[in-house]
Order: C-alpha cells, then structure tokens, then sequence
C-alpha cells in the first residue's frame, strides 16, 4: 500500500496522509484532491520526512486519494522553496503553497478563454468613440475589458462593435502555446560599458549555476537592455526566465518594449488576470512552454519547469515586501529560488539597498556597474531650493524658482514633472469653526480629500465618504479647509499658473491598470501632456526623452517619522524620479524643495556623492545593530476586541524568553493602532544577525494559547516601522 502525505490548501490544517489507491499515479510534487470529512480538498503531495504530521492516522484508517490533477507535478526547487519561506518567515506551508498554485485558479474552471479582436471591417455608424476604439485596439487581442481600457471607452462601445462586426471574438484553448520569443529579433548595438556588463550576465546564464549579481547601474544606463541579453541567452539555451517588476502599472510599457527587442509579448502574470488567462499562463509555464514570465512578486511562486534566470528590477523597491498574508520580501525569495533552481539572479537598481550592497561586500553577490548614461544622455543637474530662505506665496506651494523653471520649460516645448508622494488633494480636512478633524472610523489615520471624485478617503483601508457641506461636528456651513496638499491641489496651482499648461495627475487613484498606464505613456509620447503631477508611481521605469525638468515638491516628506530606512528611502525616491529628466538628448534640470538643505541625504542627493551617503548610512546601522548588521522581527497581536488584543500582547511579553543578544520591547500600540477595524499591539525582537530569531519565536509563541478572535501575525525583517 502507498501512504502519501498531502499539504491540503488550507492554512488552519497541518499536512495529512492519504492512500494512493491502485492504478493512481501519484509522486512528490502532484497536485491531488482529496476527501476531508464531507468536503474535498486541493492539495500537494510531499515527502512525508520534509513535513512532520501532527495527526499521524493507521493505515486501515486512511482515506483514499479522490482524483490527481492533469498539471505537471510542482518540481523539488519549488518545494524546497515552499519549506524554505514557510520556515523563514514563521508562515504555514500551505499559505505559501497556495501562491504556488494562485488560489488553484490554475486548475478549475473553463478550458477556453473567449477573446476578442479587430476583423477590419468598419462598422456603418462611426461614431468618434468607435473610430477611437478601432484606432487604438488595431493590433490587439484581448477581454473586452481589457480592449476597453486600452481603447479608454465603455465595454458597451466594444459590445456594440462586436455586433456591428467589427470586432470578433476568437476562443483560444487554455493549452495554446504562447509565442517564442525571438532573441535575434530586435538586438540592440551595445555600447562597450554593456557589452562587458551583458558578456558576464550571459556567460552566467550558460553556465546555469546559482550567482546573485547587482546590476548597478544609473538611471537610463540601460539595465534593462544589458538584462535582455542575459534573457536572450536564456531562450537560445531553451530556459526559462522570470522578471519581477515592483508596479503593475510598468508592466504594460516592460510588454511593449521586450515586444521591440523580441518580437513578441512575454507572458504577464499580475493581480489584473481574469482566471482564464491565469489558468493559461499557470499551465504553459508548469510545462515549461511560456518562456518569459513578467510580473508582481507573485509569480516568483509559479512552477516554472526549467527556470535559467530570474531578474529582479528595481530590486531596492520597497513594494517587493509583501505586507499581508505571508509576509515575504520578494527581492530575498528571489534569491533563494536561484539557488534551489541553480540558476542566476540579477538585482537591478540605480539606488541598490543597503542589505544588498552589503551582500556585495561580503562577497556572496557579485556586481556589474554601468557608471554613465547610454548615448548622449547626461545626468540631469540637481539644485535645491531652500523653502525658508526663498518660500512659495502664501497659499501656495511652488517656490518662484520653480514657477520659473516650469514656464521656461513650457516656453521650451519640453515637459516637466513635479513629484509628491501624497495621493488626493489634501491629507488632512478641518473644520476652521471647531476644529473637528475627519477621522477614519476603522484606522488611526486622517481622511484624505479627493477633489476628483468629491470624496473623503482612508488610504489604509479604503473607507470613502462624500464630502459633506456642513461639519458634522458643530453644523456650521462651509466650514471646512482642507491642510497641506496633495497631488491634486497641485495640479490645481498648476491649472491656475498656466491655463494653457496640459497637465496630468499620476497615481493609483488614475493609474490603476496596466493599461491606463500604456495610455499614459501613448499620451507623454505624444505630446500630449506638458507638465505630470504624480506619486512615486511615476519615478521609475519611465523613458520620456522630452522631460526636462523635474520638481520634487515636499522633499522632507519622507523624513518624518521615525523609520529606520527613512533616510535611504527618501535618498533612493528622489534619485529615481531625477532619473525621469534628461534621458534623451535635451539636459535634464531637477530642484528639490526642502527646509532643510544640509542635511546629508539633501547633500548626498545635490553632490550626487551616493558612496559618501551609503558609507554614513551603514555606519549608522552598524552602530544601532540595525539590517543588516541585526535583525528585527514583530509581532503584531490584532483583534476587533481591543482588551483581547492587549491581554494577549501582554502575555506574549511575559512569556519572552530570555536570549543572548535579543531583546524584546514592547507591547506597545502598533504604528497604526488600528487598522481594518482591529486594535493592534505589537512586540518588536531585536536580534544579533547570527541568531536563529524564528526558532526562538516559534518556541516562544508555540507555548502560548489565545482566543480565536485574537490574530498573532509574524512580520520577520519588517519594513513598516
Ligand atoms: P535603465 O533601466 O538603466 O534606466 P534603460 O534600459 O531604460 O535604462 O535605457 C534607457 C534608454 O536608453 C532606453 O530608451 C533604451 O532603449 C536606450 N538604450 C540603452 N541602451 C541602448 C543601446 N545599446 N542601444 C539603443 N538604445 C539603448
Ligand atoms: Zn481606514
């Protein structure tokens, strides 16, 4: 008789032992469905010794294997992944193996996708927004949504055209194969820095062994077309690769430019799918059959059959740490995967993170550097402007020097950008009669005015409300102000300094897919826009050769609080979205508005001295132990309950066990008391680095009881402070 054991998808259960029944082929690795009291569940098979049980059952009462899915079985890299993250990041397995199979979407469900694309013809009645549609979905296939929001009409427009017979639809088998990529399609001619970048990266992809490499290089060197090398050589040796991008809204310009170098679209893999397409996408990857994957940090859990290369970009993007669920830094994962694979890992960035440029140091990572831009490009100047010394017009939060550099600018035909971190149109409304502030109700967080959409918003949870006319607190009429300013208000001091001026705001609130983001690109491409007002979602990635100038508006912003990355953040923030002007063969100009110009990331940033930055940064990490020469892990106790959570937190302090070179500080409330409408507390480890800091948790935490109302979650390198 077989006796297997199943990790069944469900975090609450430990892994459970069926019987193979006779004639059923099953080994590590198949996914099987199995019976669970009445119900039935998906799950993995696995080595019995990897995955102690806790519910051992005797043979005669075992229950039988009900039916093995028709997907390849996931490989032993990806298991031993799986046992990897599961056990460094203190999550159950089955969360993490969940990832590896997105949520089983990849197994259930139809076998054909319904598909939509252009036929030719032209439909009777053109209406401008049919004209606009065919125009803009030419040579597309795609759901109709997705042909809408590329077309940036209504699904009903598309409809109405599939029925004038203008648009067809097409059932594409969730099995057809996905195009090859071709890496003699479109080779670019490498300068001689590239060359020798791109010579060691492919020599490593052939020689198909574990290397991290840092590709250090400055924005617009050309780090993505020195990593396409690597890519191409992945494809000649018939490997898989996977790009991990920290946005999805890069994805859509990342299809469109690997498209020009390979001829065809890599496979895309984002929160966006509708399962059809992920099913697909799942499959032909298990086969190995999709040979470039790009995508969020999820699809580093894919079960890429033959993987030869993983690349990481914009690797010090602090979006690749994943803040619920498993808590995971895909930058790290991404490392751990090459070496279980056996395959390279490129970690590409202009402003590498510290932990990664310690790895450099000590050797483990190798490091290619592209010190200059590609071609003519020069790095773009850098001035601060000192808001105490010269400060913007009351009521206003442009300083006249860049009111200046904005209208020469314009005069000039080149575009400009102006960067605040800060969505909506003010962070904080008031009531000028009583005060009353509007407060979230599920979060200890302000509510967010949004002028576009005449709403107040929490930015954590996502709680809106429309605007009232009237303080709810005191009833007085128009009383409210709205305090500081977000992106919107800037656009609004923009609109009214240069009514002629096209403007555009860029944020999740307007870019919120990928094709809202190809939009934006076709319309900065164009010329359509003279002057962007955006988030850090537009200070990456992003090759506009007519953007000359760029404006950091609150430079300070990032500086407040307390957070130990603070100040490497603020500098990595603000070196990327410099890195947006001057790509092309026009000089770039960048100001910085601050209060506080001598500060040394201000410095670091005007001298563009990143060495000189970095050496002072670590010092003051090693000093403090803090990553990577210590690590952090919380322990964040939630509950709708609040004297539940408390009670918990404070028993959880007690029992902290006494370690050398650890440290326990806490219960405290945590950075957001509440979240979601959970009280939370939070208990912050301090360890030496050397310190097996999970294994003293789980000791720790797996003495301890508490009511199923109460959440104990473990953050392990933590980012949030
Ligand atoms: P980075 O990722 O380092 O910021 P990119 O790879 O985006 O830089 O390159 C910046 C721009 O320069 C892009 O438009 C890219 O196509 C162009 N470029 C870089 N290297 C080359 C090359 N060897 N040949 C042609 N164009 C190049
Ligand atoms: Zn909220």
């Amino acid at each position: 008789m077989q006796r297997v054991r199943v990790l069944v998808l469900n975090a609450a259960l430990g892994p459970l032992d069926y019987r193979v029944p006779a004639g059923m082929h099953v080994e590590p690795g198949s996914i099987v469905v199995v019976p669970l009291g009445p119900r039935q569940l998906i799950g993995v098979a696995w080595e019995a010794d990897r995955l102690p049980s806790d519910a051992e059952v005797g043979d005669n009462r075992l229950r039988n294997i009900l039916a093995v899915a028709d997907v390849p079985p996931l490989g032993a890299p990806l298991r031993r992944l799986v046992e990897w993250t599961a056990d460094y990041y203190l999550a159950p397995p089955a969360s993490v193996v969940r990832m590896a199979l997105a949520s089983t979407s990849a197994l259930e469900g139809a076998r054909t996708i319904t598909e939509y694309r252009p036929t030719g013809e032209v439909p009777p009645r053109l209406t401008p927004q049919r004209a606009q549609a065919l125009e803009r979905i030419t040579d597309r296939q795609g759901l109709i949504r997705e042909l809408a929001t590329i077309a940036d009409v209504s699904d009903a427009v598309l409809r109405g055209l599939v029925k004038a017979g203008a648009i067809e639809p097409v059932e594409v088998d969730i099995d057809t194969a996905f195009p090859v990529p071709d890496p003699g399609f479109g080779p670019p001619v490498l300068s001689a820095q590239q060359r020798e970048a791109a010579d060691v990266l492919v020599a490593g992809v052939d020689a198909h062994a574990f290397q991290p490499t840092l590709l250090d290089g400055v924005t617009g060197s050309g780090k993505t077309e020195v990593y396409f090398e690597a890519i191409a050589a992945a494809i000649r040796a018939g490997r898989q690769s996977v790009v991990l991008l920290p946005e999805i809204a890069l994805t859509e310009p990342f299809l469109k430019r690997f498209h020009d170098r390979f001829g065809c679209e890599p496979v895309p893999w984002h929160s966006g799918l509708r399962s059809s397409q992920r099913r697909r996408a799942w499959r032909q990857i298990a086969c190995g059959d999709a040979m470039v994957t790009v995508g969020a940090r999820s699809a580093l859990f894919l079960p890429y059959k033959n993987l030869g290369l993983i690349v990481v970009d914009e690797a010090h993007e602090t979006s690749f740490k994943q803040e619920e669920g498993v808590h995971y830094h895909a930058r790290d994962v991404a490392v751990m995967r090459g070496l279980f694979e056996q395959c390279p890992v490129i970690l590409a960035s202009a402003t590498p993170a510290i932990e990664t440029r310690q790895q450099v140091e000590l050797g483990r990572y190798a490091e290619l550097k592209l010190p200059g831009r590609y071609g003519a490009a020069e790095l773009p100047t850098i001035e601060p402007i000192d808001l105490i010394a010269e400060p913007p017009e009351r009521g206003r939060w442009l300083a006249p020097k860049l009111v200046a550099a904005l209208e020469e600018t314009l005069a000039k035909g080149e575009q400009s950008l102006l960067f605040l971190n800060r969505r909506g149109y003010a962070p904080l409304t008031l009531c000028r009669h009583c005060g009353h502030r509007f407060q979230c109700p599920n979060c200890t967080a302000w509510m967010v005015e949004h002028r576009l959409t005449r709403r107040l918003a929490c930015h954590h949870c996502g709680h809106i409300e429309p605007i009232p006319r009237a303080c709810p607190e005191c009833k007085e009429e128009d009383s409210l102000v709205a305090c500081g300013p977000g992106v919107e208000r800037i656009a609004d001091e923009v609109a009214a300094l240069f009514p002629d001026a096209k403007t555009a705001v860029v944020t999740s609130d307007t870019i919120w897919s990928p094709a809202k983001a190809a939009e934006f690109v076709a319309r900065m491409e164009a010329g359509d826009i003279d002057i962007v007002v955006g988030t850090q979602l537009v200070t990456k990635g992003y090759h506009f050769p007519n953007l000359t100038l760029v404006g950091v508006v609150d430079a300070d912003l990032g500086l407040e609080g307390g957070d130990l990355r603070a100040a490497e953040r603020t500098f990595q923030q603000i070196r990327q979205v410099s890195g947006r002007a001057g790509r092309g063969e026009k000089p770039g100009h960048v100001f910085i508005q601050t209060h506080s110009p001598k500060a040394r990331v201000m410095q670091a940033l005007i001298t563009g001295d990143a060495d000189a930055f970095y050496e002072a940064e670590t010092e003051a990490r090693r000093d403090a132990g803090a990553p990577p020469f210590g690590r952090y892990a919380a322990i964040v106790v939630s509950s709708e309950d609040q004297a539940a959570a408390h009670e918990v937190a404070r028993l959880i302090g007690r029992a902290a066990p006494e370690v050398e070179g650890m440290s326990v500080y806490g219960p405290a409330p945590a950075p957001l008391a509440m979240l979601r409408g959970r009280h939370r507390f939070r208990l912050l480890v301090h360890a030496r680095r050397a310190l097996d800091v999970q294994d003293v948790i789980r000791g720790w935490l797996g003495a301890l009881e508490w009511p199923q109302k109460v959440r104990v979650i473990v953050d392990v390198d933590p980012y949030s402070f």
